[in-house]
C-alpha cells in the first residue's frame, strides 16, 4: 500500500510549492505545468499515490482524455510535447494511481502562488533539473499510419526543424544585399539587413515570413527529394517546374501571384511612381525602399506604402500557394476564383489602412502610437476619392483604398 500526496498545479505540495527552471528549448507557455508535474512524478516514491490540482485545462486533456489521439499523431502541433511525453512515461511506469483535477485559479491562493512560480520556472533558462529521458520500453513515438492525416503528416515534418543552413541563409542575404543597394543606395551589413526585417512597417506575421525566406526554412522544392513518398512536392504541380521560392513568389502561373502583384502595382501607380521590377532579394530587402519625389526630395510617405505593398503582397501570394497546395492537394477545381485573389488581396491591404489610422490614437497607444503626419503621407493620392477629404476627418472614416473590390460572378447588378 503506498501513501497519498496532493499537489497544486505546478509545485510540490500547497506548502512547498517550488519554481522549476524550464530549459529554454522546452519553454513554451504550458511548460511550466508539464515540468512541475514531470519533477513531483520524480521526485515522490513510486508507491505513493499523487493526485494533481491544475489550472491549465489543456494540460489535463492532453494527458487524459485527448492522450491516445496525441499518441497516434505523435504529439505534433504540442510545443511542450518532449514534457508530456516524459509525463506519460513517468506515470506509466509507476505503480499507483495518479489523478488530475482542474481547478480555478481565481479561487485559491495556492493556485495563484503556484502560477507565479510556474511562469518564474519558464523564464528560468539556467541549470535545468529537469530529466527527460523516457525508459526504452516507455517510449511511444512516431505517428500512426492509419490516424494521420496529410495534414497533420506535413506538420510533422515541418516540426522536425533543422538549424538553419548558413550557406542558403548567406546566399540570400547576399541577393537582399544587392536589391538594398539599388533601393536604398547603399550597401547594407548582414546586420543592417536583419535590423530591416524588424522594420515597424512590417507587421510581425510578415515579419515571420520574411525572417523564415531568408534563411530558406520553409520546405520548398528539391528539400522534398529526399522524403519518401512526398517527392512530388519538389516541382510545382500547376507549371511543372521545379518549385522553389522564387517561383512560387515571383514566376508561378497558378492563380493569384500575378493578379495580386498587379494589384499591388496599380495601387503604386495611383501614387505617382513606376513600379520596379520586384525580385526575390528585392522582397527581402523592402525595409531599405528609398523613395525619391520628381524633384529629388526624399518621400518617406511613399517608402513606407512600399514596404506594406511589398511585404504583405509577398506573404499573401505564399499563404495562397499554401492553400493551394497543403491544404486543397494541388485540385485545380479548389482553385481560387479571380474575385476571390482580387479581394484577399484588397482585404489585406484595407485592413493594413484601417489599422494604420486606428493605431495614429496618441491617446490609446501612447508611444507606441504612429505619426499621424506619415500615416497620411502613406495613403495619400491611393485613397478611394481623398482628394477632397480634409485630412482631419480620415481618423473616424472607414476609408478604403481606390482599387473597388470585385462582386462574386453573377451577382452583378
Ligand atoms: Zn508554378
Amino acid at each position: 500500500m503506498g501513501t497519498s500526496r496532493e499537489f497544486w498545479s505546478k509545485g510540490k505540495s500547497e506548502k512547498g510549492n517550488t519554481s522549476i527552471p524550464v530549459p529554454k528549448d522546452l519553454a513554451s507557455k504550458r511548460s511550466g505545468v508539464a515540468a512541475a508535474i514531470l519533477c513531483a512524478l520524480q521526485s515522490h516514491p513510486l508507491l505513493t499515490e499523487l493526485h494533481f490540482k491544475v489550472g491549465c485545462k489543456t494540460t489535463i486533456r492532453h494527458l487524459t482524455t485527448d492522450l491516445e489521439s496525441k499518441e497516434d499523431t505523435d504529439w505534433v502541433d504540442v510545443e511542450e510535447h518532449k514534457l508530456l511525453r516524459a509525463i506519460v512515461a513517468a506515470i506509466r511506469g509507476r505503480g499507483t494511481k495518479c489523478t488530475f483535477q482542474k481547478m480555478n485559479m481565481e479561487h485559491s491562493t495556492g493556485m495563484r502562488k503556484a502560477q507565479a512560480l510556474a511562469a518564474q520556472g519558464v523564464r528560468n533558462e539556467a541549470d535545468a533539473v529537469l530529466n527527460i529521458d523516457i525508459p526504452q520500453g516507455y517510449k511511444v513515438s512516431g505517428m500512426k499510419l492509419s490516424k494521420g492525416t496529410q495534414r497533420t503528416f506535413y506538420r510533422a515534418l515541418k516540426a522536425r526543424r533543422k538549424r538553419p543552413d548558413r550557406a542558403k541563409t548567406n546566399q540570400m542575404l547576399s541577393r537582399a544585399r544587392d536589391a538594398a543597394t539599388m533601393l536604398g543606395g547603399k550597401t547594407p551589413t548582414d546586420a543592417d539587413i536583419w535590423k530591416s526585417l524588424y522594420h515597424p512597417d512590417i507587421t510581425r506575421k510578415t515579419r515571420d515570413f520574411l525572417w523564415r525566406c531568408m534563411h530558406q526554412a520553409y520546405k520548398v522544392g528539391t528539400y522534398w527529394l529526399n522524403i519518401p513518398t512526398y517527392e512530388h512536392y519538389a516541382e510545382c504541380r500547376h507549371c511543372h517546374v521545379d518549385d522553389t521560392l522564387e517561383h512560387i513568389l515571383l514566376e508561378c502561373d497558378a492563380p493569384g501571384r500575378e493578379k495580386m502583384w498587379d494589384l499591388a502595382q496599380q495601387l503604386w501607380e495611383m501614387k505617382g511612381y513606376s513600379w520596379p521590377e520586384v525580385s526575390l532579394g528585392g522582397i527581402l530587402a523592402c525595409g531599405f525602399a528609398g523613395v525619391h519625389d520628381a524633384s529629388g526630395k526624399k518621400d518617406s510617405g511613399a517608402d513606407r506604402l512600399y514596404r506594406i505593398l511589398i511585404s504583405e503582397t509577398a506573404h499573401q501570394i505564399w499563404k495562397t500557394r499554401c492553400t493551394r497546395v497543403i491544404d486543397n492537394g494541388s485540385d485545380p477545381e479548389k482553385y481560387p476564383s479571380e474575385y476571390e485573389i482580387h479581394n484577399k488581396w484588397l482585404a489585406c491591404i484595407n485592413e493594413r489602412l484601417r489599422s494604420d489610422f486606428i493605431m495614429t490614437d496618441k491617446l490609446k497607444f501612447e508611444n507606441r502610437a504612429l505619426n499621424f503626419k506619415i500615416v497620411l503621407n502613406t495613403w495619400k493620392n491611393v485613397l478611394d476619392g481623398d482628394e477632397n477629404l480634409p485630412a482631419v476627418s480620415l481618423r473616424e472614416s472607414r476609408f478604403l483604398v481606390g482599387i473597388a473590390p470585385l462582386r462574386p460572378p453573377g451577382r452583378n447588378r
